[in-house]
């Protein structure tokens, strides 16, 4: 054990999480590559849980980060004007899709999510919440709560009055034997059950991802939501929109996960890669619901000029270079190869994923039941053959590949070949 990981477990609680039998520590990394303190070099296909959106150590990024700090102010007080924050608040509004839109900055998905809680609850003059089995939306006491996943619960207790939606499982469960239309039906007779026999109808929100991130990368046919919508507009319940994974063109197809689904939602939530490493999420949504908040409310942190001016340069970066086409065609290229090379493999239950956000499912041989050691094979065979990779879904047996989206196409090729490998090699070990 290193002294690093011997000090980490001394101090810090044993219920965070380290990848790796062998826990790395990255010392430096460029483009999509990082390295580790013992020199060893990884392409990283999973960009720290989809944190790095457009690589590391971008000149424009770093720049526009040491011009803020050239100016002797890291940050003072959200009470002044920060310019950086007024812009980026400008360009979210104008792509997020909802229209004469407000934007609420804060530094992670969780306190987004809690914030686009806070404030639909209090528009809606209700506490009761829709949410989705095997979803994921923060490790706070509100967050945790429309959380559908035990296993990442902190507490069995629970704060809100929250019902629960069927997801788009696409494995097992309920729908999964269903064909996309017929999913799409059930789910809306699911949602209209659920009202009908678990609230008095005065349901403040539904809080949902378009692609279930730590779920797996589990997503709903598309046109669930705007047949959810439909449902919910009879009775005035908002839509939150969960992006903090699905977000600015990761998909490929679309620049937001909702945007398959032909609807709008409410509010939607946003973190992770925007700041390309830097602390960076919020809320946008409609201006009246956003001004509905009663009292005066603000963030010490929440869009720094620090966060902020990274922000802008990403998404200016994401924008000027078209990474949503590139994540696109790229994706293609690691979703097909997947397929074709080890799609047919009997502990494959599944390659899915859209975009730059890929997922492969093992299940045993011939059956349906998750196989958590086969992944924790795979992604410890990456690791070897000197690529990262993330794991996820509600058994553990879903491993997760969401690289920045500046992934070129000769490394999606090389990534490939590892993964291929590695899977190949660990369905031999397991047999
Ligand atoms: N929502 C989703 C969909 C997430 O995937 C996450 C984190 O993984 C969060 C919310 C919470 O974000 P954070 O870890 O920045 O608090």
């Amino acid at each position: 054990m290193t002294d690093l990981l011997a000090r980490h477990r001394a101090v810090l609680p044993s219920w965070m999480p380290l990848y790796y039998d062998e826990p790395i520590e990255l010392v430096s990394g460029s483009g999509r590559r990082v390295t580790d303190a013992q020199g060893r070099s990884y392409l990283d296909f999973f960009g720290g849980v989809l944190t790095n959106m457009v690589g590391y150590d971008i000149p424009e990024i770093r720049e526009a980060v040491q011009r803020q700090l050239a100016t002797g102010i890291v940050h003072s007080s959200t009470l002044y004007l920060i310019r950086q924050q007024v812009e980026l608040a400008e360009k979210v509004a104008r792509v997020s899709g909802i229209p004469d839109a407000r934007v609420f900055f804060t530094n992670s998905g969780t306190e987004a999510n809690e914030a686009a809680l806070l404030v639909a609850t209090n528009y809606r003059r209700s506490h009761q919440i829709l949410a989705v089995r095997n979803s994921y939306h923060g490790r706070s006491y509100a967050a945790m709560g429309v959380t559908g996943n035990r296993s990442w619960s902190a507490s069995a207790l629970n704060p809100l009055q929250v019902a629960w939606l069927h997801s788009g499982e696409r494995v097992r469960g309920l729908l999964a034997r269903l064909g996309p239309d017929e999913q799409v039906d059930a789910a809306v007779e699911d949602l209209r059950e659920v009202l009908a026999t678990q609230t008095a109808g005065d349901v403040a929100c539904l809080i949902a991802e378009p692609i279930q991130g730590v779920g797996g990368f589990v997503h709903p046919p598309d046109g669930l939501f705007a047949a959810w919508k439909k449902v919910l507009d009879e009775s005035g319940i908002l839509f939150v929109s969960d992006e903090v994974q699905t977000g600015w063109g990761r998909t490929g197809e679309h620049f937001w996960g909702y945007q398959a689904h032909g609807v709008t939602p409410d509010l939607l939530t946003f973190a992770k890669g925007i700041g390309n490493g830097f602390a960076l999420a919020g809320v946008v949504g409609r201006a009246d619901v956003l001004e509905s908040v009663p009292a005066i409310s603000f963030s010490t942190f929440g869009g720094n000029p620090i966060s902020t001016a990274a922000g802008n340069a990403v998404l200016d970066y994401l924008l000027d270079h078209d990474l949503q086409a590139n994540a696109a065609r790229v994706g293609a290229i690691l979703a097909d190869g997947l397929r074709s090379a080890v799609g047919g493999l009997d502990c494959v239950a599944e390659v899915r994923g859209k975009g730059l956000m890929l997922g492969v499912e093992f299940v045993r041989p011939g059956t349906t039941e998750p196989d958590p050691a086969m992944t924790v094979r795979v992604f410890e065979a990456c690791r070897a053959g000197g690529l990262l990779a993330g794991k996820g879904g509600l058994y553990g047996n879903v491993l997760r590949m969401g690289p920045p989206l500046t992934l070129t196409e000769e490394e999606a090729r090389e990534g490939l070949a590892i993964l291929v490998d590695a899977i190949r090699s660990s369905a031999e070990a397991g047999a």
